[in-house]
């Protein structure tokens, strides 16, 4: 019998073979270190993605997540301030907002999926203390037109949880706006083997508050000047993201390759909306992103035929039971609302073949 063929949605294992060697090697030297929690490993981390993405300081967290709420808390953002951000994207960009005590304001997307910049300047109000700009699936969001509509008070905080490595003007996102989230879960672009994140700025007093406020709220031991919390980076964690930072622009390089060669396979087919580059960005295809109609029969079959596929996000934020305390209902973000009945998420990773994209590209087909 021939075996049943299968397309995972993302190959995880395919990556790892390629450093297991160079992450056993430096996994060892953290546990021969006993260093186990921030110490030269995340040091020498912080430094080479601080470098990486173009800003003077890199604060390794726990987290994503963490990583929005420190940066939030630490420009000291919090009860009644309000936050704008996209409705369309993971739920930790508003969880981060309304942990901190602040108001999601959300607002619609564009047709590339990135927040309008015209809603933006319609929802901005003297309140409004930072705007998030989430660069999702893996391109940046247009950072240089919201600073325009919002002014210099305001800050900008990039969710770039899926863009490192990608470029807007050939500038790195985490580098884009004044301070910036990312996360290290192991599916993003830059994966760790757990749970990480990291704060990037470059202001250095800014920078100081998060190193604080990630440690208890001191950076020497029973300091405590501030009250923080426990959110660090550990040892491990950060031995084997420098080793895999080493191939990122490798490996995002094949994500585009990949990406080319979906839009040949699916190009000129009117039932199928490929992803839209904005101009002077570099994507990085964290996620491969098409919309049909008909998605929930079309997403079923594509499982029934083996294709792992994915729905970034099924609902926007303000239809989420947990944001329902905003009050907002359908309708509010027609956008946003449509995008996510019709979105569908390919198989994206680096290492996925050929064959492999034929396969997914001639299922899809099949179910239109
Ligand atoms: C993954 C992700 C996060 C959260 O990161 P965690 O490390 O899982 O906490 C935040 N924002 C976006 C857009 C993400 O994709």
């Amino acid at each position: 019998m021939q075996a049943r063929r299968t397309v995972p949605f993302v190959d995880l294992a395919w990556q790892t073979a390629r450093i297991r060697e160079v992450t056993d090697a430096a996994i060892a030297r953290v546990i021969d270190s006993s260093a186990f929690i921030l110490g030269d490993a995340a040091e020498a981390f912080e430094r080479s993605f601080a470098s990486y993405c173009g800003v003077d300081h890199c604060l390794g967290v726990a987290n994503g997540t963490d990583a929005l709420e420190l940066a939030l808390e630490a420009v000291g953002v919090g009860g009644g301030d309000e936050v704008i951000l996209p409705a369309n994207t993971f739920a930790a960009t508003a969880e981060a907002v309304a942990r901190v005590g602040a108001v999601p304001v959300l607002v619609d997307c564009t047709d590339d999926y990135l927040i309008s910049v015209e809603a933006v300047a319609e929802a901005v109000t003297p309140r409004t203390r930072v705007v998030a700009a989430v660069h999702l699936y893996g391109q940046a969001a247009p950072v240089e037109a919201l600073r325009s509509v919002v002014g210099d008070d305001v800050l900008i905080l990039e969710d770039a949880a899926q863009s490192q490595g990608a470029l807007r003007g050939g500038v790195p996102a985490g580098g884009l706006g004044d301070v910036a989230a990312t996360s290290f879960y192991p599916g993003k672009n830059l994966g760790a083997f757990g749970d990480a994140g990291a704060v990037m700025t470059d202001d250095v007093d800014l920078a100081d508050t998060i190193r604080k406020l990630r440690n208890h709220g001191g950076i020497a031991r029973y300091e405590h000047s501030v009250v923080g919390r426990n959110s660090r980076l550990d040892g491990i964690q950060a031995a084997v993201l420098s080793a895999k930072l080493e191939h990122l622009d490798e490996w995002n390089q094949l994500r585009r390759d990949a990406a080319a060669r979906y839009g040949d396979l699916l190009g000129g087919d009117e039932r199928v909306r490929l992803p839209l580059v904005a101009d002077g960005n570099e994507h990085v295809y964290h996620l491969y992103v098409v919309r049909v109609s008909d998605r929930d029969r079309v997403l079923a079959g594509m499982a029934e035929a083996g294709v792992g596929v994915g729905v970034h996000y099924p609902k926007p934020i303000h239809l989420l039971p947990a944001f329902g305390f905003l009050g907002l209902g359908e309708g509010r973000h027609p956008r946003a609302e449509r995008f996510a009945t019709e979105i569908i998420s390919l198989p994206m990773y680096p290492g996925i073949t050929a064959d492999d994209q034929e396969y997914v590209v001639h299922t899809l087909r099949s179910l239109l």
